[in-house]
């Protein structure tokens, strides 16, 4: 899914999307010039591996993403968000979904047998 930065405005922008059985849902919102707040919620099932066994098992994330994206390169700082660049007058979201995902994957999760 992808939406134009033209298109976002003050009124929060409610999106939603699933990639296999884990859904993000949250809302768009401009921010400043250049500049939209990204505020979601991630859940359902992701796929990781222990980082103990090695084994492949479920977990069921429920965790809040706040930050901000930037119409093209980001010059200088924000106090209170990370800032996401994004380079074709577009919010990918497909692309922050699956970073999301990387992330939650790339922490250490433990299986049933290895707590
Ligand atoms: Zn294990």
């Amino acid at each position: 899914m992808q939406i134009p930065f033209r298109r976002i405005n003050a009124d929060p922008q409610p999106f939603s999307l699933h990639k296999g059985a884990a859904e993000m849902e949250g809302i768009l919102r401009k921010q400043r010039f250049g500049l939209v707040l990204l505020e979601a919620t991630i859940k359902g099932k992701i796929e990781v591996d222990c980082y103990r066994c090695g084994d492949s098992f479920a977990i069921m994330p429920d965790e809040k993403v706040e930050f901000l994206v930037s119409d093209g390169v980001f010059r200088g700082q924000d106090e209170q968000y990370d800032v996401v660049e994004m380079h074709d007058g577009v919010i990918d979201l497909d692309e922050i979904f699956d970073s999301e995902i990387a992330l939650i994957a790339s922490d250490y999760h433990a299986c049933d047998k290895c707590q």
